[in-house]
C-alpha cells in the first residue's frame, strides 16, 4: 500500500484525483492522509468525493473514508471497465475535474467509453470546458487516443446544471515532443454570459479591445446563453498556434468590476504570447499524467507551478518515473520523461 501525504507540495485536491488515476492505471493501492490539510476547509469536498466515486464506478474499486470532510482515504483499485457512464457532481463542482480523474484510465482501456458529466463547466480554479476541449485534449489525441468532448449546457457557480459529453476511443499513449508552439494561427476573445445585464459583458469586451489593441476587431465577440444556464459570465481569451492553443479565462465574480477581470485576463494572455514556451501555467500540470503514462516525451513550459511539481512527485511515487525539470536561463523551461 503506497502512502501519500496529502499535505505535501501543493497539497490540494489534485493529489487525490491524480492518485486515483495513477492507481487505476498501475493497479497500485494507496492511502492518502492529511487531505487538503492546509486549505481553509480541509478534507474532501463534494466535488472531490464525486471524482473518487467516478473512479470507483468505472473500475469496481473499493474505497474507505470517502465522505465530505474526510482527511484520509484508502483506495484499492479494481480493473477498469470501459462503457457508458453518467456522473452528476450535485453542486456546481467542476465537471472538468471529474473528467481529469477518470480520463487517462479510460483512454488506456480495452474498449471505447462514453461519459456524461453534470455540474459546473466554467468554474474558478478548474479547467473550463473550452480549455479541456481546445488546449488539453488535442495533445492527448496526438499521443494516440481519440477523445471528443461536447458542451451541451454551460454550468456556472453557484447554480451548476451544466452538462458535458465525452467520447473516448482508447489507444496506447505514444511519447511526443511538445517543444515548439509553431506559428500563430488565430486569436479570439469571447464573453459568454446569461442572466446578467448586457453592460457587464460589454464592459469586459470594451476593456479587452483596449488591452489587446493590436488584435483585429473581428477577434472580439459576445455570446448570450439561454437564460436557464445562468446567471454567469466567462471571458475566454484564446491564442491558437499550430501545435498548441492557450486559453486564459476570466471568471465573473460578484463585486469585481468587469474591467479588472478583462484587464487581468488579457495581460495573462499577452504574457504567455510574449514568451515561447509550449505549456502555460495550467496546461503544464495537466500534461504530467499523460506524459508519465506514455513513458517518454518532453514539453517546454512557462514558470513551473506548484501543481506541476506536486504532480511530478505523485506520478513518481506510483510509477517510478519522475519527469525531469530543467530550468533554463535562455529559453523556456523543459520537462522531459523519464
Ligand atoms: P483545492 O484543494 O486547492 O481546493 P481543487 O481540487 O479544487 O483544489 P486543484 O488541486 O487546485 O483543485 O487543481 C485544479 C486543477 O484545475 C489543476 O489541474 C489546474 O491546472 C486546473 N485549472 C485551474 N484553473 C484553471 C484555468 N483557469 N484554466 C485551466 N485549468 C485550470
Amino acid at each position: 500500500m503506497l502512502h501519500i501525504d496529502g499535505s505535501e507540495g501543493e497539497g490540494g485536491g489534485q493529489m487525490v484525483r491524480n492518485s486515483c488515476a495513477l492507481s487505476l492505471v498501475t493497479g497500485q493501492p494507496f492511502r492518502i492522509s492529511n487531505i487538503r490539510a492546509r486549505r481553509s476547509r480541509p478534507g474532501l469536498m463534494r466535488q472531490h468525493v464525486t471524482a473518487v466515486e467516478a473512479a470507483c464506478a468505472i473500475s469496481n474499486s473499493t474505497c474507505e473514508g470517502l465522505m465530505v470532510g474526510s482527511s484520509e482515504l484508502t483506495f484499492r483499485p479494481g480493473s477498469v471497465v470501459p462503457g457508458e457512464y453518467h456522473f452528476a457532481v450535485g453542486t456546481a463542482g467542476s465537471t472538468g475535474l471529474v473528467l481529469q480523474t477518470i480520463l487517462m484510465p479510460l483512454a488506456l482501456a480495452s474498449a471505447p467509453s462514453r461519459l456524461v458529466i453534470e455540474g459546473g463547466t466554467h468554474n474558478m480554479m478548474a479547467p473550463p470546458f473550452d480549455f479541456i476541449e481546445r488546449c488539453f485534449l488535442p495533445i492527448v489525441n496526438r499521443m494516440g487516443p481519440r477523445i471528443a468532448a461536447n458542451l451541451v449546457r454551460h454550468g456556472f457557480y453557484p447554480r451548476g446544471g451544466g452538462r458535458i459529453e465525452v467520447e473516448i476511443e482508447p489507444a496506447p499513449l505514444a511519447a511526443i515532443e511538445c517543444v515548439d508552439r509553431g506559428p500563430l494561427l488565430d486569436r479570439r476573445l469571447q464573453v459568454a454570459f446569461t442572466g446578467l445585464p448586457f453592460d457587464v459583458a460589454e464592459r469586459m469586451v470594451n476593456k479587452a479591445r483596449k488591452a489587446l489593441a493590436d488584435w483585429p476587431e473581428e477577434a472580439f465577440s459576445f455570446r448570450e446563453l439561454p437564460a436557464d444556464q445562468g446567471p454567469g459570465v466567462i471571458l475566454l481569451a484564446e491564442a491558437a498556434y499550430a501545435n498548441v492553443t492557450e486559453i486564459v479565462s476570466g471568471f465573473g465574480r460578484l463585486g469585481v468590476p468587469s474591467e479588472r477581470i478583462a484587464q487581468q485576463t488579457c495581460s495573462r494572455l499577452s504574457g504567455y504570447a510574449a514568451g515561447n514556451a509550449f505549456a502555460g501555467p495550467f496546461l503544464q500540470d495537466q500534461l504530467i499524467l499523460p506524459f508519465v503514462l506514455a513513458g517518454g516525451g518532453a514539453f517546454t513550459l512557462v514558470k513551473p507551478s506548484q501543481h506541476t511539481l506536486t504532480a511530478i512527485d505523485v506520478a513518481g511515487q506510483f510509477t517510478g518515473i519522475t519527469p525531469r525539470l530543467q530550468i533554463k536561463d535562455n529559453g523556456p523551461n523543459l520537462i522531459s520523461v523519464p
